[in-house]
């Protein structure tokens, strides 16, 4: 009984707290209604609630992701399938549209859409993406290729040497200077590693030159994809976050777009590998936490974070929390190897935060974003 009190009055208190909080907040949106200047959008492959769950279960410090002021859910369908793949999912945010799983950058009639990244570069805007997969896997290619299978690595490491992407951080070196291996398109044995840097691209192999870099960038972290955190990939994701920052804002003072994804927390709930997922979570919280920590001193920026779908159907039966192991096989589950069709969170900070609260489809992203930029 004296727990169903203190409970009640714990939620009395969280009530009217989180009440003047609304109308602080609430006073701060309004008296700003001018556009957003940058855009951080984190994208955590395959993140739903229950990792976000077990990830806030296991750590001491709350996970960076619990500063945001706002929430949404989305809805993760394709224009076909209830589940999607990453390629379908990540379309659906940069061309506003809901396309076939494997898609990239068309919509669900194959037709080719001008993605929120290039609409931005043209608009003078400068633009980032960062993966801890490959470059050119999926979701980071959904933002500047148009090809109709996700593994047409050919044409999308193709599309990447000519796209409006100040700088690029991520995996698959390969399929730049290695072409003959590809299994799609007409392998050939061009170098596209050379043909970047003939058209003024500088290749970088460490973060710390990106002070000192300007024009287009490009630093490969391997080449095919990056290890896991596990197997020794280290922090460059997280790391990356600041000089990227200062990298694109030097190169225009008209604002940034900045991708940033978090690409193998789906690959822990493929294979259904829960200490794999938290190691790949709590790095990819750390870059949330780079985002938010320059989105607050800058005042102008907005931090978007989501998935663009679950993996795994992880549930978290019983607790484990006094286990010596976090993982043990008692606190959770798996429902498949694949993907789920349940919803993900969205969670927003910084300026336009406000606007991503609501259940909404994953198409929604792409309007809201150009509806907060004052597109
Ligand atoms: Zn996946």
């Amino acid at each position: 009984m004296k727990k169903i009190i203190a409970v009640l009055l714990l939620s009395v208190s969280v009530m009217a707290c989180s009440g003047d909080d609304e109308q602080k907040t609430t006073a701060n949106v309004n008296a700003d209604q001018t556009p957003v200047k940058n855009v951080i959008f984190l994208i955590g492959d395959g993140m739903g609630l229950a990792q976000v769950s077990k990830a806030m279960q296991t750590r001491d410090e709350p996970l960076n992701l619990e500063k945001a002021n706002y929430v949404g859910l989305m809805k993760t369908s394709s224009s076909k399938e209830v589940i999607t793949d990453s390629a379908a999912g990540a379309t659906a945010f940069s061309i506003g549209v809901k396309t076939f799983n494997g898609a990239i950058g068309l919509d669900g009639n194959g037709r080719s859409k001008k993605t929120l990244l290039e609409m931005l570069a043209a608009d003078g805007y400068s633009t980032g993406l960062i993966a801890t997969s490959g470059i050119t896997h999926a979701t980071p290619a959904s933002f500047y290729a148009h090809v109709e299978s996700r593994e047409d690595y050919y044409s999308i490491a193709q599309a990447l040497v000519n796209a409006p992407v100040n700088l690029f951080i991520g995996g698959g070196e390969d399929h730049f200077d290695k072409r003959s291996n590809e299994k799609r398109g007409k392998p050939d044995d061009r170098n596209l590693v050379k043909e970047m840097e003939d058209k003024g691209v500088t290749l970088i192999n460490n973060l710390g030159a990106l002070e000192k870099a300007t024009g287009r960038v490009g630093y490969f972290t391997a080449g095919q994809h990056p290890e896991s955190v596990i197997k020794g990939r280290g922090d460059y994701l997280p790391k990356s976050i600041k000089p990227s920052i200062d990298f694109l804002q030097k190169e225009t003072k008209k604002g940034f777009f900045l991708v940033v994804e978090g690409s193998q927390i789906d690959w822990g709930g493929h294979a259904n590998d829960l200490n794999y997922t938290m190691t790949e979570l709590y790095d990819f919280d750390k870059a949330v936490g780079a985002a938010m920590k320059f989105a607050e001193k800058d005042g102008n920026t907005l931090v978007l974070i989501t998935a663009d779908h679950e993996t795994g159907g992880l549930t978290l039966p019983t607790s484990d929390i006094e286990s010596d192991e976090p993982y043990s096989e008692a606190g959770h589950a798996y429902s498949t190897i694949g993907h789920t069709s349940a919803m993900v969170p969205v969670y927003a900070y910084g300026k336009g935060a406000e606007k991503f609260t609501g259940v909404y489809e994953n198409t929604a992203i792409y309007h809201k974003l150009l509806s907060v930029l004052g597109k």
